[in-house]
């Protein structure tokens, strides 16, 4: 995993050479990760703002180097520079630094003509985030009209309409009155958590450290401490992982949200889910296949455009499945990944008839899950099992989605003669449930939205 922004022995000195030279920041090493939110806090004075215009690209770090996305800030080219900076970071700053000559609507809008969008565009794009911020009607006054909340509304928006993957912001709340202030940090908070965004964020302010996933404290130009915030990965409950590997994953990735580990962890899902289908290929077309499964995870590849890459031979970039096998593989993907979700998904999602909401109880997606398995790894003997034994199996299936038993206790139950008190089936079928199971368990891990909050799904994947 690469650092989206590291720092290398970075410092930074104003006025170097003169008489008011000052060191502003000493020896600052650190790795910012996609997708986390880190915050910078310290007392006035300690170098945040140097710190984050460097990141920023707007100050060269001396000595010292600033990688994003891996490459050197200071050996970018000017037009990588100029693209870093238009596209990749949004800057929002405690005293919103809008143009007061310009109305709201234009100075959202603003960023985009650089990118050459047209106007009609442009203000389309920019109105729905007033709209999204609650200011669409203040979009033909001028900023200063509006109330110290509202304008750093404009200026996050105005931050984030060239979608870039890194917020940089800094004390954006320090003018703010306490009730804004939490509506400005709960934004960075959906951007972060929803739109994954990276979110780096300065503030002198102890109250907002809970919003960090890891806060550097900094004290005269240098970094002394750093924290990962352990209350909110409490507070997020993480569910626990249905395999050994995954286990070891995440303990690794600890403090961070469960979207984040869900995107962290998408190459071994999709690891586990190609293998599942290939045993005997070589290496080279396992990775276009688990490339293809991936994008599939993350929902950026179209229906056709699967169905071509497994189809295609692999002298041309595909993975060579005649027609039949790799239309049999989509709708087995496409399954899986709906039953997955089914799993994971929250407990009151599903609309009624009346147009209210019902729970999907535990009892729902057990006996789902169940015809699920059986369908796909029993199919032709299905009506052979007695009731015992589909009774049976369903507990097994409960209790693995309750994690109350692990993988070889389920294949162990699943393996035991009827007479004996398991399911009794022969242990090829018992198999590939076992395997089918724990692919469905994997794929889901991480997807279900919101899992703070949310007894139900808690219980069924935390246990
Ligand atoms: P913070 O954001 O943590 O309050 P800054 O990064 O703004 O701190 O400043 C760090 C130190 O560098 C401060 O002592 C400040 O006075 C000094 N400094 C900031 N900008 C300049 C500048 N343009 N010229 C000289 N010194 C500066
Ligand atoms: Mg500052």
């Amino acid at each position: 995993m690469q650092p989206i922004i590291k720092t290398k022995n970075l410092n930074f000195t104003y006025n170097k050479g003169k008489d008011n030279e000052f060191q502003a920041l000493t020896n600052i090493s650190i790795e910012i990760y996609p997708q986390e939110f880190i915050i910078f806090f310290g007392p006035s004075g300690c170098g945040k703002s140097t710190l984050l215009n460097i990141m920023a690209g707007l100050e060269i770090p001396d000595p010292g180097m600033v990688f994003v996305y891996g490459k050197d800030v200071a050996k970018m080219t000017p037009k990588e520079f100029v693209n870093y900076h238009r596209t990749k970071v949004g800057m929002i700053y405690q005293a919103y630094n809008l143009i007061t000559s310009l109305s709201v609507l234009d100075n959202v809008a603003l960023p985009q003509i650089f990118l050459n969008i047209k106007k009609k565009e442009r203000d389309k794009k920019a109105l729905q985030l007033l709209e999204r911020f609650g200011i669409r009607e203040h979009a033909k006054k001028i900023p200063t009209e509006l109330s110290g909340g509202q304008q750093q509304r404009i200026g996050i928006a105005r931050a984030i309409i060239n979608n870039p993957d890194i917020v940089l912001a800094d004390e954006p709340v320090g003018n703010l009155d306490s009730v804004s202030a939490e509506n400005v940090l709960s934004i960075l908070k959906t951007l972060n958590e929803k739109e994954r965004k990276t979110v780096i964020l300065v503030t002198h302010n102890p109250e907002y450290l809970e919003y960090g996933d890891r806060i550097m404290h900094m004290k005269d130009g240098m970094i002394i401490r750093e924290t990962v915030n352990k209350n909110k990965y409490k507070r997020k409950s993480l569910a626990k992982a249905p395999t050994a590997e995954l286990q070891d994953m995440l303990r690794a990735y600890q403090g961070l949200s469960p979207n984040q580990i869900n995107v962290l962890i998408m190459p071994y899902k999709a690891k586990v889910f190609a293998h599942h289908f290939i045993t005997n290929r070589n290496i080279e077309e396992t990775k276009i296949f688990e490339d293809a499964i991936q994008r599939k995870l993350l929902n950026t590849i179209s229906p056709e455009e699967f169905f071509d890459i497994l189809h295609r031979p692999y002298s041309e970039g595909g993975v060579g499945f005649d027609k039949r096998t790799a239309k049999k593989i989509i709708k087995r993907v496409d399954k899986a990944i709906k039953m997955a979700y089914f799993i994971y998904q929250k407990a009151h999602q599903r609309k009624n008839e009346q147009g209210g909401h019902d729970k999907v109880t535990l009892k729902e997606k057990t006996l789902k899950l169940t015809d699920y398995l059986l369908h796909t790894c029993y199919e032709k003997y299905y009506t052979h099992l007695s009731t015992t034994q589909i009774s049976r199996l369903r507990r097994a299936v409960q209790d693995r989605l309750l994690n109350h038993i692990n993988k070889t206790e389920f294949y162990n139950f699943l393996d035991l003669p009827v007479k004996e008190g398991g399911v009794g089936l022969n242990s090829k079928t018992a198999r590939a449930i076992t395997e089918e199971i724990e692919l469905i368990l994997i794929l889901g891990y991480g997807i279900a939205p919101n899992l703070d909050n949310n007894r139900f799904s808690h219980q069924i994947i935390s246990n």
